[in-house]
């Protein structure tokens, strides 16, 4: 037996697993003892990785070899990799010789490799001359990364996980990491036993696993997040809970925020929120005066047409109390997917370029063209992921290359997605799996390794850097994303810019992966997220987190404990956003609040978790969860089934009296695909899962998605 040590794939806590082979089929997986972020244990995801690899599994679920469709709705035929990538490329060539560099976009993925995500940045902001390249990080991620940039000056979580044992007080909102951060939930489980004077609030609109934890939930009204914030500001400023010299030494723009908050008085905030008016008083208090107060926030401020100020809403808070740069404290957005992360730091969205640098700053962009050896890169900003679709379906962008992701059940508004996908000249699905409902989209079908298969780094929520390394060689004929990518590049090169130098120069053998992420450590030389001091075999000794610069010998658990920010002045600063309602607010027609939210046993659109009986023992089949006195009030009972519709389409499925739910809510986990949970457009077209009926509506800084929100009716279905 051979044991491989690599990393979990499904979330951003991002634990370290030793892998168990034996020839070609992997045998089994345990937690690495030594890795920082689990120390050995596994949640129920992980502990079954190897399940999901089995060799009967990987038989039914595996895409194994290159397919091509000779036109819609004809079966994939097999045809070699040179066929392939020599289609793709003429493919991509012609539509840019055509309509322009624009007319084509990349849809990649957070669970993509740091070196995959570096590459297809490459390829098409320096290859192409597009930046229409982004990803379903931006699902998930891009309020977070806003949030910091506007107040801390850098996409940079300050805390790390360490921190959560150090804290007095945990105030957890929009997160339940009792599911979906299972084993950074272990450790705010021991903190609470080891330490009593612990106090733990939790903000949310469910009554979450999480919140079974806390001793002070706070149940607000979907959506009303930024009106907590500053209305607890506004207490702890009337309180006198504030650190006027904090502000004063480390921070700007207090007075234009403090201005804001006055008007957000508790009875307001009580009445909007729908928290009772002492509760505001004691969170404000603890989250105030504890010595030490860490904010664990995720989705539920992220996917909101609010996103961005919703987090530095919270920021704010921080700001404010000095409860930031030292052990214990500081605002700490977790990362739902493994390598989120690395992805915002190779730069793989639309706004973005390399090392954290910014598309709209020309010296930004002079930098990375002289690092890619080019006279330039294209100053026009790439669509994000809705907007990317959305010029798909308007006929704007012809050809779509989709790598390790599910467009087709993740991205809302289904409705608009499949129009995309059917309008769009040439759809290229780069995958693993050949289950997942994109894949029935595509003309043409890319097979690629997956976990326990590949090599390369990806960086968990506390920007720590691990090794994934291959137990296995790939099934059939994948190959890995990155080469897949490299591979495509030299051939589009040799139609783009015949007779020039490479910019792709590594060879697509194993050893090419270290080249690309040796090329990114260059990138970010003299950032805020320096890695100029790690190399591949010091990560092979040990994660790392960054910024680990040139002669450190190790890298950075905590950060601004000087009390210095980078931003010009090298002071945070406070933004002063007033509340917005929801995008789509209830109405009479559409009298529910329909939020989303993951199962503790499943990732994502189950195309690795789907494949195991076991994870089905927890949660077995899909429903809406509804408050009891609504289901009385509709005369439901558990299990009668019902239409669920929203504005653009409707789902049937059963109803399910849950505790957790508020009044006039209703919750649908975002797992189920097609063969679990089918539906409608508006328009009477089929489509699947709870993204059938979200809104694409997004929040103007980050363009992240409400997926947390959308008014719904819940009608009983007649039975024939
Ligand atoms: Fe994997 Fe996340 Fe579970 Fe850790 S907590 S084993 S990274 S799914």
């Amino acid at each position: 037996m051979t044991e491989t040590r690599s990393t979990c794939p499904y979330c951003g806590v991002g634990c370290g697993v030793i892998i168990e082979s034996e020839g070609p089929q992997i045998t089994g997986v345990r937690g690495d003892p030594d890795h920082p972020a689990n120390f050995g244990r596994l949640c129920t995801k992980g502990s079954t990785l190897h399940l999901t690899a089995s060799a009967a599994v990987t038989r039914q679920t595996r895409l194994l070899q290159p397919m091509r469709r000779a036109g819609r709705g004809e079966a994939p035929v097999p045809v070699s990799w040179d066929a392939a990538l020599d289609h793709a490329a003429g493919k991509f060539a012609q539509l840019i010789h055509d309509h322009g560099p624009d007319a084509v976009g990349f849809y990649i993925s957070g669970q993509l490799l740091t070196e995959d995500y570096y590459v297809f940045n490459k390829l098409a902001k320096g290859l192409v001359g597009t930046n229409n390249v982004d990803t379903n990080s931006r699902l998930c991620m891009s309020s977070a990364v806003a949030g910091y940039k506007q107040t801390l000056g850098a996409d940079a979580p300050p805390a790390c996980y360490d921190d959560v044992s150090h804290a007095q007080c945990l105030f957890i909102a929009g997160s339940n990491a009792a599911w979906a951060h299972p084993i950074l939930f272990r450790r705010i489980e021991e903190a609470r036993a080891a330490n009593p004077a612990l106090k733990i609030i939790v903000a949310d609109p469910r009554r979450t696993g999480t919140a079974e934890i806390a001793d002070l939930f706070l149940p607000l009204q979907p959506g009303t997040d930024v009106m907590l914030f500053n209305g607890l500001l506004h207490i702890m400023l009337w309180e006198g809970w504030t650190q006027p010299g904090y502000i004063a030494a480390h921070t700007s723009g207090f007075d234009e925020l403090k201005a804001l908050v006055r008007d957000c008085t508790p009875d307001l905030v009580a009445q909007t929120c729908g928290i009772a008016r002492q509760d505001l008083f004691t969170a404000a208090q603890w989250f105030a005066t504890s010595a030490a107060t860490l904010s664990l926030y995720c989705q539920g401020l992220n996917q909101s047409s609010s996103g961005t100020a919703k987090n530095t809403a919270l920021i704010n808070l921080h700001l404010a109390t000095g409860q930031i740069g030292k052990p214990g404290a500081g605002p700490f957005s977790l990362t739902g997917q493994p390598n989120a992360m690395g992805g915002r730091e190779v730069g793989g969205l639309a706004n973005l370029l390399s090392a954290h640098r910014e598309l709209a700053n020309p010296q930004h962009r002079a930098e990375v063209a002289a690092l890619w050896g080019l006279p330039s890169v294209p100053e026009k900003p790439g669509k994000p992921a809705v907007e990317m679709f959305q010029a798909a379906a308007d006929g704007e962008i012809k050809a779509l290359w989709i790598a390790c992701t599910n467009p087709a059940q993740s991205m809302p508004d289904q409705a608009m997605v499949r129009r995309a996908l059917e309008r769009a000249e040439f759809v290229v699905v780069q995958e693993a799996f050949a289950t997942t409902a994109s894949c029935a989209h595509a003309d043409l079908l890319l097979p690629a390794t997956t976990w326990g298969e590949k090599t390369g780094t990806v960086t968990n929520s506390e920007r720590r850097i691990s090794r994934v390394r291959p137990a296995v060689p790939g099934p059939g004929q994948t190959r890995h994303d990155w080469a897949i990518a490299v591979d495509f590049a030299h051939r589009l090169e040799q139609r783009l810019r015949p007779g020039q130098p490479t910019l792709f120069p590594y060879p697509l053998a194993d050893a090419g992966v270290e080249a690309i992420w040796n090329e990114h450590r260059e990138s970010t030389r003299g950032r805020d997220l320096d890695i100029t001091g790690m190399s591949y075999a010091a990560l092979d000794e040990r994660p790392l987190q960054w910024p680990m610069r040139s002669g450190d010998t190790q890298g950075r658990a905590r950060l601004y404990e000087d009390g210095r920010f980078p931003t010009a002045d090298g002071r945070a600063r406070f933004v002063a956003n007033a509340y917005r309602p929801v995008a789509e607010p209830r109405e009479s027609r559409y009298p529910f609040a329909l939020t989303t939210g993951r199962l503790r046993d499943q990732w994502h659109g189950m195309s690795r978790t789907g494949t195991l009986g076991r994870l089905f023992g927890h949660v077995a089949e899909p429903a809406v969860q509804l408050h009891p006195q609504d289901m009385a009030r509709r005369q439901l009972r558990d299990g009668d089934l019902v239409h669920v519709t929203s504005k653009r389409g409707s789902i049937v499925l059963p109803a399910q009296a849950s505790a957790e739910v508020g009044l006039s809510q209703a919750f649908i986990a975002m797992h189920w695909g097609e063969e679990f949970l089918s539906g409608v457009s508006s328009t009477g077209k089929p489509l699947a899962g709870v993204n059938a009926l979200t809104t694409s509506a997004a929040c103007p800084d980050s363009k992240q998605p409400e997926l947390k929100h959308a008014a719904v009716k819940i009608l009983k279905a007649e039975l024939p």
